[in-house]
């Protein structure tokens, strides 16, 4: 961490400002003057004028003043205090769940303040809970804000009232020139002349004039909130293009096009390969015979078939002399891939070893030293593959399935992982959860995409419908048909924000509950706390068609593969994301009969849940349904960088303001071209450091 600097942009510069109150700032990623102009209002508050306290109404947020006329301990569950406050024109109650005895002391009848808090409706008339207020004398001593006062986030240590105080301060000496703000974006690359500048921008948003519209400012419409979000959405752009040009000055190996595995396996598949695949794999050999390390994000819909594609690039790797990895989000999904490489690739000479977490030492040894001394060709894991101890001796191409469970930042820790003296190894990363242009734009910056837009020949959609748990029993009816006319059915048992042992125990139950209810169907279970070859076991007994209904968690939600299952019941789906839901029904729907799946949900469902729900029954297509889940979800949620924070934006909103980004897009480009030495200024600016301290 920075410690703060001591020149004239240093914090301790400021008054009230010490190097306790610098710390705590840090807190927020604020070490310098420049950096507290950049930590921008969550909201604002009109403290401009005083209303009448019989002109409030609930809801409202208002600054008001009066004399205590009554102040009262009220025993109850919970003590609390109460202040009757009046102005003449009407009366409030003010109300403090917790409060201090000097508090209680200064609180008494006769007491002027000023208060500020939102109204509402209480038993006796309209209260407001626990106010900020003032002391006042006289009603004429009130200084009014000549601005709509900032809300900024805070930090434990520092009030926000503090806070205002030092960025009234930073603001007076941005507008007095004592504080430099370099503009970083040349004019000539600016579409809209109407926009303010960066610092114009800057003093009206940390003070926006009392005549601005409240909600304008809400929703990021003010045109000096248009100047900022450009720039944040700028940078944010800018740092992950320079992830890319960062790579692109690194090594790789260089794997030749190789043709005698490749052709091999080709002709030992079932099928032909779609047009769209080869496409795909073709952009794929381009980039791995260079020298560059590939970065390629490879988006298909469920069921596109991207690890046929895998494989195409895994053999050429191989043919050339290196390993290759494939790593899965679930343990499942990665012995599925286990079994289908082995299958695979064992009857062309290759070895394919498997590594997990959950091995034996003994297994994991082994695993580790045939990964050390190159003997394995193909690994297959999950994310245990790049914990330490796991050093590849010659690998090549790392194959990331299914990277929507990835966020930004393991993406970058792999890259390191995967470092070695030759350079870095070659990436693919494939993801069936398609991320529409403009997002993609940004989130995915930093790679080059590819998409598998087509499926295989012959799949038809799978009808879905939607039906209440009430009723169950013709549901459970439709499955025994289903079973006893030779089809197999997945039940899928959710319980989401539960432990995985209560999915466990819950799944058991159902089925329990279904083997006694239906005769004659073969029932197995399947869910994350079975041994690992336990889990193999009834899976490969289900692809065999040993088994006719496997009732699982959602466990099976990524890659599970079985053509010939073409029934799905998914409970609770109302309680399931968009993008959850077309992964799971993804399971069906492989092979070439009809299939369908049947939505239940538990109790009455929200307007939310409704409209969700109809997506699913009203489209297979998965970027539509993506489009749908940005909709009622957020970016945040889609691309899962909810938690890990490098997408986490100051002012700028990737959905709100999506209609910007071509524009900024075109912008970093022009940068990069014409004024490079603005970039880093702009990353730094706006994102810091952040995008160096990666960790897995
Ligand atoms: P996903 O893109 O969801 O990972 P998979 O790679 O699991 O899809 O492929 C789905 C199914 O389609 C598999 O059974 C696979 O063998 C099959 N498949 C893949 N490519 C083709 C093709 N070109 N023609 C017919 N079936 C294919
Ligand atoms: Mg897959």
């Amino acid at each position: 961490m920075k410690s703060p600097t001591t020149d004239s942009n240093s914090l301790l510069k400021l008054k009230g400002v010490g190097p306790k109150v610098a710390e705590k700032l840090q807190r927020l990623d604020i070490h310098s003057q420049l950096d507290l102009l950049f930590h921008l209002p969550l909201r604002y508050q009109d403290r401009s004028r005083i209303y009448p306290i019989g002109s409030l109404r609930p809801g409202e947020e208002r600054q008001i003043q009066g004399e205590i006329q009554l102040s009262d301990i009220k025993y109850g569950r919970q003590r609390m205090l109460l202040c009757r406050l009046s102005d003449g024109t009407g009366f409030i109650t003010l109300r403090f769940f917790h409060f201090s005895n000097a508090q209680k002391e200064h609180l008494k009848r006769g007491t002027k303040l000023l208060c500020y808090g939102e109204v509402r409706r209480g038993k006796a008339g309209l209260e407001m809970a626990h106010p900020e207020y003032q002391f006042i004398n006289d009603k004429d001593d009130i200084e009014l804000d000549e601005n709509l006062s900032p809300v900024y986030p805070t930090t434990e240590g520092v009030h926000q009232l503090t806070l205002r105080k030092i960025m009234s301060q930073v603001i007076a000496r941005l507008k007095n020139n004592e504080l430099q703000l370099a503009a970083l974006i040349p004019d000539a690359l600016m579409k809209n002349h109407q926009r303010p500048s960066i610092k114009e921008a800057l003093l009206m948003i940390h003070n926006p004039p009392v005549d601005t519209k409240l909600e304008e400012l809400a929703d990021g419409e003010h045109i000096a909130q248009q100047s900022l979000i450009i720039e944040e959405l700028l940078a944010h752009h800018l740092s992950m293009r320079q992830l890319r040009v960062e790579m692109q000055k690194e090594q790789a190996p260089v794997l030749n096009k190789q043709t005698k595995l490749t052709e091999k396996f080709l002709s030992a598949l079932p099928f032909e390969l779609t047009n769209a695949q080869q496409k795909v794999i073709g952009d794929i050999v381009f980039d791995i015979e260079k020298s560059t390390p590939m970065q390629r994000l490879v988006q298909g819909d469920v069921g596109s078939g991207k690890t046929v594609v895998a494989a195409m690039a895994m053999l050429q790797a191989i043919e050339s002399g290196y390993q290759t990895a494939i790593m899965a989000p679930t343990e499942l999904l990665a012995e599925q891939h286990f079994q289908n490489f082995k299958n695979w690739l064992e009857p062309l000479g290759i070895n394919v070893t498997w590594l997990s977490g959950k091995l034996k030492t003994a297994a994991k040894r082994e695993a580790i030293e045939k990964i050390n001394s190159a003997e394995a060709q193909v690994v297959v894991g999950t994310h245990a593959l790049f914990q330490q101890g796991v050093d590849f001796s010659k690998l090549g191409l790392i194959v990331v399935d299914e990277q929507h469970r990835f966020g930004v930042h393991q993406r970058l820790a792999l890259r390191e992982k995967g470092n070695h003296k030759e350079g870095y190894p070659h990436q693919l990363i494939m993801t069936a959860t398609p991320i529409p242009r403009t997002l993609a734009m940004t989130a995915y910056a930093d790679l080059d995409c590819s998409i598998i837009d087509e499926l295989p020949p012959g799949r038809i959609p799978v009808e879905t419908v939607v039906i209440p748990e009430a009723k169950r029993e013709a549901v459970v009816q439709r499955v025994e048909q289903a079973c006893h006319d030779g089809r197999q059915v997945y039940w899928v048992c959710t319980l989401i924000e539960e432990s995985e042992a209560l999915q466990a125990q819950a799944a058991e139950d159902t089925a329990n509950l279904l083997s006694a209810a239906l005769n004659k169907v073969r029932v197995a279970l399947v869910h994350g706390r079975m041994k690992a070859e336990q889990k193999e076991k009834v899976m490969s007994a289900f692809k065999a068609g040993e088994i006719d209904l496997l009732v699982a968690t959602t466990v099976i939600e990524v890659g599970v593969d079985v053509p010939n299952a073409s029934l799905m019941i998914i409970e609770n789906a109302e309680r399931l994301g968009l993008a959850q839901l077309h992964q799971l029904r993804g399971r069906v729907g492989r092979g070439s009969q009809e299939s369908a799946c049947v939505l239940m949900y538990h109790g009455s469902l929200s307007d939310n849940a409704r409209s969700r729900l109809a997506v699913m029954r009203e489209t297979n297509d998965g970027f539509e349904i993506a489009r749908k889940d940005l909709e009622l979800r957020g970016p945040g949620e889609v691309l899962g960088t909810k938690q890990t924070g490098i997408m986490q934006m100051r002012i700028a909103d990737l959905q709100r303001d999506q209609e910007l980004i071509p524009e900024v897009a075109e912008m970093a480009s022009q940068l990069f071209q014409h004024y490079p030495e603005y970039v880093e200024p702009l990353i730094n600016r706006w994102i810091g450091q952040a995008t160096k301290y990666i960790t897995v």
